[in-house]
C-alpha cells in the first residue's frame, strides 16, 4: 500500500486495537490518523495503472473503491469485531442494504425479523419486493416462527437484536443455525449493542452492519456505516461488485471522523451502561411510569439470553409513561436537559417518541404489536452526569397528568 507501514498487531487487546489498530502512517511521521480527502490517485506509467485496473497490483484508484483513511477505519473496526473483512460505507442504511442487495436477486426469499429500525423495515417491506424478493417478518423472539418460516430455502436472514425501540433481544446462535440448515447467510444489526456489548460473528453469524453514526461517532458529527464478515466469497461475489459499481462508499472526512470516534468507543459505551442502568433503577421507582424495558434488568423478557450474548444491557431505555400520548408530550415538553431527537449513541441524552417519529409510517396495528404504544418514549443516555439525567427525568414525570 504505497510503501506505508501497517502498524497494527492481530494479538493486541481490544482498548489497544481501538486506540491503534489500523495506523498506517505516512512518510511524515504523524502521531494522529492522516485525513487523505483525495478521490484520485496517479500512477508513475501507463503501465502502472495497466496492472492496477487488471488486479496484478494492489493499490489504491479510485476512493469509490478504497481511500487510506477509510482503509484505516475499517481495519480498526475489523479487528474490534474479529472479523477479517469491513466495508465502510455512507451511513447505516447504505451499510444495511448494501449488506442484502448484493446477495439477492429476484425470486429469492429473505426472512427478517419483525421489530426493526423503520428504515431497515422500509428497505425489507418496500424496496427488495419491487425487485422480486420476497421477505417474511417473523416475531424475533419466537423461535417456532423462524422455525416456521426457515423450512423453505432461504438466501438471507437479517435481525436487529437488542430491536428498535422495544429492546427485544433475539438469539443469535439458534437463529445462526436455522437459518445456515435453509442454505441462509445471516446479517445482523448490531448498532444498538455495539462491538463493545455483543459479537454477532462469534456467536455464528456470517455479516455484521453498523451505523457508524451512532456509538461509533457518538458525538453526532457525521454519517456512517460498516459491513463485517470473514467469508472471502461474499466479498468477491457479493459486496465488493455491488459497492465499486454502486457507490456507498464512506468519505474519508467521515472515516477519519470516525476513526477518532473508535479511539474512546470503549470508555464511552462502559459509561453508557453505567448511567443507563442507575436510569433503570430510578425509572422502576416511579408510579407515572407503567413500564421499563432493558435488556440488563431481571424482569426483561429475554434476560438470561441478554446476559448470555451481550456483556452489558445496553446505551438505550425505553419505557412507557402513563397517560398515552398526551402524557408523552407532556413529558418530552417538560424536560429541560435531554433533548428530543431520533438519533442516538450519541453523548447528549437524547429522547425520542417512537409512535410519532420513527415508527410513524407503520399501521397502527403493527405498531402495537410490536410493542409500540402511543405512551413509549425511547432514550438513549448520554454521557451527562447521571444524577443530572435523573433529576431532568424527576421533574419532567412530575408534569404528567
Ligand atoms: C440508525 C440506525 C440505522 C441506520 O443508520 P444511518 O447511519 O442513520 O443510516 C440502522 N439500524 C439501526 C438499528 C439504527 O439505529
Amino acid at each position: 500500500m504505497s510503501g506505508d507501514e501497517i502498524y497494527s498487531a492481530n494479538n493486541w487487546r481490544k482498548a489497544t486495537q481501538l486506540v491503534r489498530g489500523g495506523m498506517s502512517r505516512s512518510t511524515f511521521e504523524e502521531t494522529s490518523e492522516a485525513m487523505y480527502l483525495t478521490s484520485g490517485y496517479v500512477y508513475g506509467s501507463p503501465e502502472e495503472a495497466e496492472a492496477a485496473f487488471k488486479g496484478e497490483t494492489k493499490r489504491y484508484i479510485y476512493s469509490r473503491y478504497a481511500n487510506p483513511t477509510v482503509s484505516m477505519f475499517e481495519q480498526r473496526l475489523g479487528l474490534l469485531e474479529g472479523a477479517n473483512f469491513c466495508v465502510g460505507m455512507a451511513s447505516g442504511m447504505a451499510a444495511m442494504f448494501a449488506s442484502i442487495a448484493c446477495q439477492v436477486k429476484a425470486g429469492d426469499r429473505v426472512v427478517a425479523s419483525r421489530a426493526l429500525f423503520g428504515s431497515c423495515n422500509y428497505v425489507l417491506t418496500e424496496q427488495l419486493p419491487k425487485y422480486g424478493v420476497e421477505t417474511i417478518l417473523v416475531d424475533g423472539t419466537d423461535l417456532d416462527q423462524w422455525r416456521d418460516a426457515l423450512a423453505e430455502p432461504t438466501v438471507c436472514v437479517f435481525m436487529e437484536t437488542p430491536s428498535n425501540p422495544t429492546l427485544e433481544v433475539i438469539d443469535i446462535a439458534a437463529v445462526c443455525d436455522l437459518a445456515h440448515a435453509a442454505g441462509a447467510r445471516v446479517v445482523v444489526d448490531n448498532v444498538f449493542a455495539t462491538a463493545v456489548l455483543q459479537s454477532p460473528l462469534a456467536l455464528g453469524a456470517d455479516i455484521v452492519m453498523y451505523s457508524a453514526t451512532k456509538h461509533i461517532d457518538g458525538q453526532g458529527r457525521t454519517l456512517g456505516g460498516a459491513i463485517l464478515f470473514n467469508d472471502e466469497k461474499y466479498l468477491s461475489d457479493c459486496l465488493e461488485p455491488f459497492f465499486r459499481h454502486t457507490g456507498p462508499s464512506m468519505s474519508p472526512f467521515n472515516a477519519w471522523v470516525m476513526l477518532k470516534g473508535l479511539e474512546t468507543l470503549g470508555l464511552r459505551v462502559e459509561r453508557h451502561c453505567d448511567n443507563a442502568e442507575r436510569i433503570v433503577e430510578f425509572l422502576k421507582t416511579q408510579t407515572a411510569i407503567t413500564k421499563v424495558l432493558y435488556p440488563g434488568l431481571a424482569e426483561h423478557p429475554q434476560y438470561e439470553l441478554a446476559k448470555k450474548q451481550m456483556s452489558r444491557g445496553g446505551t438505550m431505555v425505553s419505557f412507557e409513561v402513563e397517560g398515552e400520548k398526551d402524557g408523552a408530550f407532556q413529558f418530552l415538553k417538560a424536560l429541560k436537559l435531554i433533548d428530543i431527537s431520533n438519533n442516538l449513541g450519541d453523548s447528549k441524552s437524547l429522547t425520542t417518541h417512537p409512535t410519532t417519529t420513527t415508527h410513524q409510517r407503520l399501521s397502527e396495528d403493527d405498531r402495537l404489536a410490536l410493542g409500540i404504544t402511543p405512551g413509549l418514549v425511547r432514550l438513549s443516555v448520554g454521557l451527562e452526569d447521571v444524577q443530572d439525567i435523573i433529576d431532568d427525568l424527576a421533574q419532567a414525570l412530575a408534569v404528567i397528568g
